[in-house]
């Protein structure tokens, strides 16, 4: 069912909320509840709010028109750039006209506030997708169910925030703070964070930070699992199995470090794991190989551990190198250490004010104060890693296959997507007269 509550029905939902709200705040999250509530009461009783998440639901279909157009445009890693120019034109058309494309290729347009700047709070999602160039695109529907590549990632965040933005511009809504609306480029597995990296290298004073990635919105994701990647390339000098026997062998090398790396212990709290993804070398059956590459990904929802973990594996992998060498009494097996991926931990406290903005608005949307909280690697990672506060926050609707040619997406109230976006913004920025922003400003930033 797609048809939306009433106002007054929406008003009494909410109010009904409130008592069972309170009691849930009290018990787990005592620091900014109290704050978080006040604002919560006051935005919701104002009426351009009301009109605005109506105003959202109404826009469903318009959205969901938007998510299959953006998903048609192919964005792939470092090649985001046609999608881009499609994005900043909707925001442009949306009532940004000084949104524009920065050096690194985010699209970005400012709203600003009524409180001078502050706080900065950047609500954003992805523009780049994981598939290579010639993927056919197209969106199929069959019986309800829409397929394409990219659909749901972030095809739907984009969609989400458009449609926020449509329906706060048309409401003339004011916030006290600052928002940066972006579509960030790069948060797939090879841009490695780029567009997230060049935003807070370029905006010292972005207070929070809010991803659209990802569709259940009962999920909220305020750990970021950090991640790193590496290519290991063996060198030896190669030769004839059998006329050159006694020389290192770049495989053999690799298989040491393999049995090495197989054998490692890592805590299950924080989570943190390993594996050797691919591997590939040598050419021929009767040759000793002359080189051998294979790739490591490594990932821990603490820096502490990626890192304990990280200096362990690369001190096994020279350690078998000199088990090769010293094998055949020689020096001529090497092997070349490449960093491939970086995306760094961290984590928001459950006590903060934008954990605590995310969950009530949950529960507001939904009407049932059921919230997952999940460690996940996002555009937030960055944030995350650098002490500002930030969730994932999902688009709406159900989805699955994710990063596959056969990623499917069910548009089931996916206006609750934007509308869950709407509430933790005004909450966290502040609604001018109304109720005061619930994020801190970043001390001197
Ligand atoms: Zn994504």
């Amino acid at each position: 069912m797609r048809t939306g509550l009433s106002r007054s029905i929406f008003a009494a939902a909410v109010l009904s909320m409130a008592p069972a709200l309170a009691t849930q705040a009290c018990a787990q999250s005592p620091a900014a509840a109290p704050a978080v509530d006040a604002a919560y009461q006051a935005i919701l009783a104002d009426p351009k709010v009301i009109k605005t998440l109506e105003d959202i639901r109404a826009d469903d279909d318009t959205a969901f028109a938007e998510q299959k157009r953006i998903t048609e445009i192919p964005a792939l890693p470092y090649r985001e750039k046609v999608r881009a120019e499609y994005f900043l034109k909707r925001m442009r058309e949306l009532g940004f006209k000084d949104a524009s494309i920065d050096s690194e290729g985010n699209v970005i347009a400012l709203r600003k506030g009524s409180g001078g700047g502050r706080p900065r709070l950047v609500v954003s999602a992805h523009l780049d997708t994981v598939f290579p160039e010639g993927t056919d695109v197209t969106v199929k529907e069959k019986d309800g169910v829409i397929l394409a590549p990219g659909i749901g990632d972030d095809s739907r965040g984009l969609a989400a925030l458009l449609s926020l933005i449509k329906s706060i511009n048309a409401n003339g809504i004011v916030t006290t703070g600052d928002i940066m609306f972006v579509g960030t480029v790069g948060e797939e597995e090879l841009g490695n964070l780029r567009g997230v990296k060049a935003l807070f290298r370029d905006h010292a004073d972005i207070d929070g930070f809010i991803s659209i990635d990802g569709l259940g919105i009962t999920r909220v994701v305020n750990q970021a699992t950090g991640s790193h990647r590496y290519e290991m390339i063996f060198r030896g000098p190669g030769g004839h199995s059998f006329q050159e026997f006694g020389l290192p062998s770049a495989i053999h090398a690799m298989g040491r470090a393999i049995a090495k790396i197989s054998d490692l212990q890592t805590p299950s709290d924080p989570k943190t794991t390993f594996t050797v993804g691919t591997v590939s070398g040598g050419t021929s059956v009767n040759a000793i190989a002359g080189e051998a590459r294979m790739a490591v990904d490594m990932r821990s929802d603490s820096t502490e551990e990626l890192l304990k973990l990280e200096a362990r594996l690369l001190d096994l992998v020279k350690q078998a190198v000199l088990e090769e060498n010293a094998r055949w009494k020689t020096d001529k097996m090497s092997v070349e250490i490449r960093l491939i991926g970086d995306r760094p931990a961290g984590i928001v406290a459950m006590d903060s004010p934008i954990v605590q903005a995310a969950r009530r608005a949950v529960a507001v949307i939904t009407r049932a104060p059921r919230v997952t909280f999940a460690g996940s690697s996002t555009d937030s990672n960055l944030a995350m890693s650098l002490g500002i506060p930030a969730v994932t926050i999902g688009g709406g609707g159900e989805g699955g296959n994710w990063h596959s040619r056969n990623e499917w997406y069910k548009p089931v109230d996916a206006y609750f997507g934007p509308q869950n976006a709407l509430l933790t913004m005004l909450v966290l920025a502040g609604l001018d007269g109304v109720s005061k922003p619930a994020l801190q400003v970043r001390q001197g930033k």
